[in-house]
């Protein structure tokens, strides 16, 4: 395989003039548009000193000239180095002067004007399968974040599995509401409308308006957990709205078990959830024809192999596969830390596979509570509590303990007794599981992809016993 451009590029339209970019205010942007803004940023980029293998950073809100930014660097064979544009200067330059980039682009629609004047690159540079096509940050809730290396042939298996086991055609439409600092809303999504040649409903954000005006045009939306429940809470999304869609799918974060069944109950519609992560963008996915269980991630995706470490039925999920990047960037310890000695990646991730073969994810292994010498899982916790009356959501941790070590604390959405809630815990959970205290909150601190930060509640809640 040769450049990921070409791949992406193969799947636009013939028809050039078709639409890639629907925008809010009824324009649109042609592919043809797309390809010629993506050929100026590269012969710009190469006009400038970039050379293969450079990194080019971009923070910048999300726009149209952004996604020309990011072909024309893979097209010049340089490297993509997305960063969330909610990252402040101190953060900015840890990552700048990890990445050390050789260009750093903050306004993009300004270089794209810059670049009509240069000479557009024809032919896009040559990469080979192992070559660097991005640098991916994790948002590394604990530690320094580390630069996820994922080259071309990575993004390209990946690409063309979705875009096949996701049933895209050119007669998709996607809507199109995350941000395209993260694999999400950058790879998972834009690579299945590039290999389509399929337009987008571009929106800058979740907006509720917006997105309910957006999915009358669409056929196919995908989003975090959050985009699903605020769906819910609005009234004036009805089946009637989404009786036209053709696919609904989650990732970046658990979607809870009520969301999909409230979520089937309005619609009709079982949202298929997958499962992924920076570092190798999608793992499993839930089948699109066959059934989508709640809960469950889904099968492993063609080609790749996922076992569970450490000998149990339940431990961390171990990935090998052709999407798995190769190594953190200038981090050779961290990277052979994390991988097994036959070459899996240790996601980090505690879950098991039934006899069938489907993923179930039951929380993150550094999330893992020791309480009293025992091993408590938060999802376990989580899910019973997340039936009863007056809980919306919850987010279960682990604080010190002077007795235990650490002491099971559940942090939930919603209203109510905490005793009485903690013995209606204990009649269901062993007393080692069962939450010592539960906090009421109206919210949950999450992260821009809807993951709940529960490093935030440890700390929050970090002196509860030991006052
Ligand atoms: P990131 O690298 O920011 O995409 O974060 C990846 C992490 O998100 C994974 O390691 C999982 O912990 C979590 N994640 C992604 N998708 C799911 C899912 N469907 N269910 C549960 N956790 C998920």
């Amino acid at each position: 395989m040769a450049n990921l451009y070409d791949l992406l590029a193969g799947g636009f339209p013939i028809d050039r003039d078709k639409p890639a970019f629907l925008l809010g205010d009824g324009s649109a942007v042609s592919y043809g548009e797309l390809e010629s803004g993506a050929a100026q940023v590269a012969g710009h980029l190469i006009a400038r000193g970039v050379e293969p293998g450079d990194r080019v950073a971009l923070q910048a809100e999300k726009s149209v000239e952004g996604v020309m930014t990011y072909l024309g660097v893979l097209k010049a064979g340089a490297v993509f180095l997305p960063l969330n544009a909610a990252y402040t200067p101190a953060e900015v330059d840890y990552f700048l002067g990890d990445a050390e980039p050789r260009l750093f682009l903050t306004d993009p629609a300004a270089f794209v004007a810059e670049a009509r004047t240069a000479e557009p690159l024809a032919a896009a540079v040559p990469r080979a399968d192992g070559d660097l096509a991005s640098l991916i940050y994790t948002s590394g809730t604990t530690g320094r974040s580390k630069g996820a290396m994922l080259s071309h042939g990575n993004l390209a298996a990946n690409a063309v599995a979705l875009h096949e086991i996701w049933g895209f055609t050119p007669g998709d439409v996607l809507l199109h509401a995350l941000p395209i600092f993260h694999v999400h809303g950058l790879f998972v999504a834009l690579h299945c409308a590039f290999l389509s040649g399929a337009p987008m409903v571009w929106l800058p954000k979740f907006d509720d308006a917006q997105v309910l005006a957006g999915l009358a045009r669409s056929t196919v939306m995908m989003g975090v957990p959050t985009f699903y429940t605020r769906l819910l809470a609005n009234p004036g999304f009805s089946g009637e709205m989404a009786a036209h869609m053709r696919l609904f799918i989650s990732g970046s974060a658990p979607l809870l078990e009520s969301t999909f069944a409230e979520f089937e109950q309005r619609t009709g519609m079982r949202i298929l959830e997958r499962y992924g992560m920076s570092e190798a963008v999608i793992i499993t996915s839930n089948p699109l024809t066959g059934e989508r269980i709640p809960g469950s991630v889904g099968y492993p995706l063609p080609g790749v192999e996922l076992r569970i470490g450490g000998g149990e039925a339940t431990g961390v999920i171990e990935i090998r596969g052709p999407s798995v990047f190769s190594a953190y960037w200038r981090m050779p310890e961290k990277t052979a830390e994390e991988f097994t000695a036959d070459g899996f990646f240790i996601t980090g991730d505690v879950g098991r596979q039934d006899a069938d073969g489907r993923v179930w994810i039951s929380g993150r292994a550094k999330d893992l509570i020791i309480s009293g010498g025992y091993n408590v899982y938060p999802k376990e916790i989580e899910l019973v509590l997340d039936e009863m009356a007056g809980v919306t959501e919850s987010a279960v941790v682990g604080v010190p303990h002077p007795d235990f070590g650490e002491g099971v604390v559940a942090v939930v959405i919603g209203a109510g007794d905490e005793a009485a809630l903690i013995a209606a815990c204990r009649a269901q959970l062993a007393p080692y599981k069962s939450p010592k205290r539960i906090v009421f909150v109206d919210d949950l601190p999450r992260n821009a992809m809807g993951k709940v930060q529960k490093n935030l509640l440890r700390e929050r809640f970090g002196s509860l016993f030991m006052a």
